[in-house]
C-alpha cells in the first residue's frame, strides 16, 4: 500500500512478436531507459516497481521469444493467455512478415476466449524501429488500420532512439487494463471509442 492508502495497481503485460523486431529492446527500454543494441534470445519475467499518475504501480513484463516461429506463427501460450492482463505485439517496420506475423497473432488473440472473461484482453500493436525510415516496407497506415480492424491500440516508436516511445506504450496499456477491469461490467467505453477514432487519424503517436 501507498502513503495515500490507495491500493497498488498489478499488471501482467506480454510482449508478443516475430523475432529481432525489437522485444527485449522496448522492454529494456522502459525498465532502464536505455538502448543496449544486443539483448540475445532469453526469456524473462520482470518486475517494476513505479509511480504512474501518483499511484503505485507494479509492472510483470514477460519478454517472450518465439519458439518454432515457423510452425506456429500465432503462437501464445495457454500459460501466458491465463496470465496477462495486457498484451503487446511488436512488429519491425522494416520486416513485412513481422507484420503479417503481428497480424495472424492479433486475430489469434482476438479469437481465443479467457476463461472467467468476457472482455476483449487489451492489446498494443507497435510498429517499432521508425529510425529506420530509409528501410520502411510497412506503411503506417497499415499498422494503424490493423488495429483498428481488431480494437487495439497503436504505436510506431523506436526503442533504439527515444525512451518516450515506450514510456508511451506501457502506461496506455496500463489505462487499457485499468479501463477494463472497471468497465467489465458496464459496457463498450466512450475512451475505447475515442482510442479507436484516435488509431485512425493518427494522433496518438509519439514522436
Ligand atoms: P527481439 O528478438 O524481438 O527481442 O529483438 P531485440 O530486442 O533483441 O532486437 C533485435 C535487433 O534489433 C537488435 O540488434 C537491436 O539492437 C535492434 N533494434 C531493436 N530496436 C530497434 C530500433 O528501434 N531501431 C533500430 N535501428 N534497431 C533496433
Ligand atoms: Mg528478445
Amino acid at each position: 500500500m501507498s502513503e495515500g492508502s490507495q491500493p497498488k495497481v498489478e499488471a501482467n503485460i506480454v510482449v508478443l512478436g516475430a523475432e529481432k523486431v525489437g522485444k527485449s529492446a522496448l522492454t529494456v527500454r522502459f525498465l532502464t531507459r536505455r538502448f543496449i543494441g544486443e539483448y540475445g534470445d532469453i526469456e524473462s519475467i520482470y518486475t517494476h516497481n513505479v509511480r504512474v499518475g501518483g499511484r503505485d504501480v507494479c509492472f510483470s513484463i514477460w519478454d517472450s521469444i518465439c519458439p518454432q516461429a515457423s510452425k506456429f506463427q500465432a503462437w501464445v501460450s495457454e500459460k501466458q493467455l491465463r496470465w496477462a492482463d495486457g498484451f503487446i505485439l511488436v512488429y519491425s517496420i522494416c520486416d513485412r512478415s513481422s507484420f503479417h506475423q503481428a497480424r495472424q497473432q492479433l486475430q489469434h488473440l482476438r479469437q481465443v476466449k479467457r476463461r472467467g472473461s468476457t472482455e476483449k484482453v487489451p492489446i498494443i500493436l507497435v510498429g517499432n524501429k521508425r529510425d529506420l525510415q530509409h528501410q520502411r516496407v510497412v506503411s503506417s497506415e497499415e499498422g494503424r488500420l490493423l488495429a483498428l480492424s481488431t480494437d487495439t491500440g497503436f504505436f510506431e516508436i523506436s526503442a533504439a532512439e527515444t525512451y518516450h516511445g515506450a514510456l508511451v506504450v506501457f502506461h496506455e496499456l496500463l489505462d487499457m487494463v485499468r479501463d477494463s477491469r472497471s468497465t467489465g461490467r458496464k459496457g463498450v467505453g466512450l475512451r475505447g471509442i475515442v482510442r479507436s477514432m484516435s488509431a485512425v487519424f493518427g494522433r496518438r503517436r509519439t514522436e
